[in-house]
């Protein structure tokens, strides 16, 4: 498969070539034509000068359009996620799933009208006026995506902005760009202009850093990693920002917490996506008196999670996304091994495979709990009750999301107000969510500013105000 960048809906040629390889197999998947300087300003301005706005229901038709044809196209989309990715089919299969829900929000928000009407004889200091609100499409987007979820990432930025009516450029990961660019094929064909839409990839310095510093782009939103969100803090200058960044989520099960739910959730929080969601459980926080049983039961749990050819009908934990990310992996356990760490099954490491891992005893300071580690791990730690459980989830740079296993509606309450990340999900992984509503993080994880399609509309586009006597 030979793909190439679009600027303005138009594949470029260039001598430049990313080459991808499958993750497990290392076999060639496709390649890309990659753009440099001169697409990156091209993209720009063919942005800022499309004047040929598109009413509510055009968008609405193409954002419907574009959900048909992907559901037309799910197990090509799905494969083609699995060879780029090593994702295995079952979450590939859901991804596109996702992806698919998240087009058809859009195109039901794209119909809605949020304005509102403020009376103005509400005060002594008012009169007889009326303001309306409306919003109006921003000139220019940049959208930068992350690997993990190769499709939703991508869908959940182009669906609002195309919602918006905003036009955008977006900037896929260079490790899974194929089916990022398929995407855009895909909204194309379903009847999006091209100046609507620019994807491209390169160079950092000719592609994602001008992008963020030029002046003309009204907002950039991004999805990765803490380190490179900061980054783009500190260069993007007057804009719009939105950060969605790294996590490192808890699962707190409590003392009266039903096991089997508990181990459950956190076999498919630690391990599902290969453990590569940003909402992923990365550390399991389990009361001490119920840590013993919880620990042989989610031990017997991860035998159900064959890792292997991502291709098997049969395998639930494909390749993480390279070898690299899975030595970085190994090296984490290692470590918290050497601290009293105890791997009780799984770390098992071919290439790009890892296989899942519960490890018991992990020290609260070690680097698989404090960092990120975005694999399938599932670090036990022991707390002797809520309040320490509080303590421990709170104490780490970030701040995503979170689930509390409990039957115990005081408790589940007090989690609810004293956990400090974006979401507190009770008798649920830390990832549960549906594709319209409000998601995001605070600390290192966010600045708080929500995504998820109905704010993801807002951050693209402004509200404006007129006011006429009444
Ligand atoms: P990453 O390394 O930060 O890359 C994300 C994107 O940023 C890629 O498109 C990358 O391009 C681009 N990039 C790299 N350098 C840049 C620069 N100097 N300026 C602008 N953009 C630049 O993240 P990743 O490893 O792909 O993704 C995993 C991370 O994403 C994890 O930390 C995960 O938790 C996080 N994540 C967060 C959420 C959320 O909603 N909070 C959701 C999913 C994932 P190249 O690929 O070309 O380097």
């Amino acid at each position: 498969m030979n793909l190439s960048c679009y600027v303005a809906g138009k594949a470029i040629t260039s001598d430049q070539q990313l080459v991808l390889k499958n993750p497990y197999n290392g076999e060639a998947v496709g390649s890309v034509a990659l753009a440099g300087r001169e697409q990156t300003d091209a993209a720009i301005v063919s942005a800022l000068n499309w004047r040929e706005p598109l009413t509510r229901f055009q968008r609405s038709q193409i954002l419907e359009k574009a959900r048909q044809l992907l559901e037309t196209r799910n197990e090509e989309f799905a494969r083609l996620i699995t060879a780029e990715s090593g994702l295995c089919r079952r979450e590939t299969r859901y991804e596109v799933g996702r992806a698919l829900d998240v087009l058809r929000f859009a195109a039901m928000e794209t119909v809605r009208d949020d304005g509102q009407i403020f009376s103005c004889d509400v005060s002594p200091q008012g009169k007889a006026r009326k303001i309306f609100t409306l919003r109006e499409p921003l000139n220019c987007a940049v959208c930068i995506t992350p690997f993990n979820h190769p499709l939703n990432q991508v869908a959940h930025k182009l669906a609002p902005a195309i919602a918006a009516g905003t036009p955008v450029i977006l900037k896929p990961s260079e490790k899974t760009p194929l089916t990022a660019i398929k995407f855009a094929e895909l909204l194309y064909e379903a009847g999006l202009p091209g100046p609507m839409l620019s994807v491209l990839l390169g160079a950092a310095a000719e592609i994602a850093e001008p992008l963020v510093k030029d002046d003309r782009v009204d907002v950039v939103s991004f999805t990765g990693s803490v380190a490179v969100g900061k980054r783009i803090a500190r260069t993007a200058g007057y804009k719009k920002l939105v950060l969605e960044l790294g996590g490192n989520d808890p699962l707190i099960v409590l003392d009266d917490a039903d096991l089997d739910l508990a181990v459950t959730l956190a076999a498919e929080g630690s391990y599902r996506n290969s453990g590569q969601r940003c909402t992923a459980v990365k550390r399991i926080l389990v009361h001490r008196r119920i840590a013993e049983e919880f620990t042989l039961r989610l031990v017997e749990k991860t035998k159900e999670y064959v890792c292997g050819d991502p291709t098997d009908e049969a395998t639930r934990v494909g390749t993480v996304i390279d070898e690299k990310s899975a030595i970085y992996l190994e090296t984490v356990v290692r470590e918290a091994v050497a601290a009293g760490g105890k791997v009780l099954i799984g770390g098992g490491r071919k290439g790009a495979l890892l296989h899942p891992a519960v490890i018991a005893n992990v020290p609260r300071d070690c680097r698989m709990v404090v960092c990120e580690s975005f694999g399938p791990l599932a670090p036990i730690l022991t707390v002797k009750d809520l309040e320490d459980a509080i303590a421990v989830a709170n104490s780490t740079a970030y701040g995503l999301s979170s689930g509390v296993i409990t039957r115990d509606l005081g408790k589940a309450i007090e989690c609810v107000k004293r956990l400090r990340c974006g979401t507190v999900n009770i008798n649920e992984v830390p990832g549960y969510r549906v594709e319209n509503s409000p998601f995001g993080g605070i600390k290192d994880s966010g600045l708080g500013v929500k995504e998820g399609v109905v704010e993801a509309m807002k951050h693209f586009s402004f509200v404006k105000t007129f006011s006429l006597p009444w």
